[in-house]
């Protein structure tokens, strides 16, 4: 026998159902809305749009920014946590001097077609480098794409292509082949972890939503939500500023131990190009920062890396909206956001805590 899921549920099932929840809760504690419409449409006809919500004084100086669905499909669990605290007890107890700044749906593509990446295949994550500068390389992707990105899903050729990537981890090392499937690449546009040949629609946009709201923020704490690295339902603050500098530190003061570092080998990510912190910190050279990605672990590597793939493939070669799409889509979505109770459960209280270290940190105080 089950029980009855409750009504107020934050999270959704779909982009739209997920965008009506976030604008329901920013019209009920009164949050200055702004639309940033995307020009394409969802599999259902659906409108796809960026969404931010302003809670708080006008000129507040102290902003906690919350941003869901950099890799789309992690919206779901992204999504589900900025409604909650829209929901919850902070809104109204802000002090004088600080704010909310909610972006929901950064890649609203990507979030309704249950894909990671953008309308334009590329990893939202890795395409804020400076375009205008030698694009960073990737040796070893070059020498594993056509092993990442195979041109069949047919048993045989993945059984070959999966021999040559155990194959580069016996010679390689593990950390090489993750540096070679995942730090990002800007050669291969139709390939995984693709960071583009100049800013999409999606960076664009947060560009502009930074420009429009934060360009007299003093001091600024930003959460980026994510999902599919490290323990399952473990929430893993990650911190990839320049390692012992100021924002690292300040990092450490408002979310205290649990901070990981990608390029002190910490973290369950490694080293990666074109993050979308890096652009933060350009944007908001004025303020003092501090960003951490919130990862949530899903079910380790070989579900996450097969359902890339094959996702891939099938945008590549296939028909998204076809009958033998839907497996590959469901796949990828359960992997990045798992249909459990107990996983929600975990995203939930992780974000909360997550929140309200940023908010007393904002506050001149140190995580407890
Ligand atoms: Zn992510």
């Amino acid at each position: 026998m089950g029980i009855d899921i409750p009504t107020n549920d934050p999270f959704s099932r779909e982009y739209d159902e997920a965008r009506q929840k976030f604008l329901e809760a920013a019209r009920t504690c009164a949050a200055r809305v702004r639309h940033w419409p995307h020009p394409m449409a969802g599999p259902r006809g659906e409108a796809l749009s960026t969404d931010s919500a302003w809670v708080g004084a006008e000129d507040a100086s102290k902003v906690l920014v919350v941003i869901s669905a950099t890799h789309g499909v992690e919206g779901f669990a992204g999504s589900g946590p900025q409604v909650d605290l829209l929901r919850g007890p902070v809104p109204a107890a802000l002090p004088r001097d600080t704010a909310l700044l909610l972006l929901h749906a950064v890649n609203p593509h990507g979030f309704a077609w249950w894909r990671r990446v953008t309308e334009e295949n590329v990893d939202l994550n890795r395409n804020w480098v400076d375009f205008g500068q030698p694009l960073p390389t990737n040796p070893g992707y070059e020498e594993m794409r056509e092993h990442y990105s195979p041109a069949s899903l047919d048993a045989a050729t993945l059984a070959r292509h999966e021999a040559a990537i155990e194959a580069y981890r016996t010679s390689q090392g593990v950390h090489a082949e993750r540096v070679a499937r995942s730090t990002g690449q800007y050669t291969d546009p139709l390939g995984i972890f693709y960071g583009g040949t100049g800013p999409t629609w999606a960076r664009r946009t947060s560009e502009s939503i930074l420009a429009e709201h934060l360009g007299r923020a003093k001091t600024v704490a930003v959460v980026d939500m994510h999902t599919g690295l490290g323990p399952y339902g473990y929430g893993e603050p990650i911190c990839n500023h320049a390692p012992g500098g100021a924002r690292v530190q300040r990092a450490r003061r408002w979310w205290g131990l649990s901070v990981t570092e990608p390029l002190l080998g910490t973290s369950s990510s490694q080293e990666k190009t074109g993050l979308t912190e890096f652009g933060y910190e350009r944007a908001l050279a004025h303020a003092d920062i501090a960003f951490v990605a919130l990862e949530y672990g899903t079910f380790g590597p070989p579900h996450g890396e097969h359902a890339l793939r094959d996702d891939a493939w099938l945008w590549r070669h296939g028909d998204p909206m076809s009958r033998e799409a839907q497996p590959i889509r469901q796949a990828l979505r359960d992997f990045f956001y798992p249909p459990r109770e107990d996983w929600r459960e975990m995203v939930l209280w992780r974000a909360r805590q997550i929140y309200r270290q940023a908010l007393v940190g904002l506050a001149g105080g140190e995580a407890r």
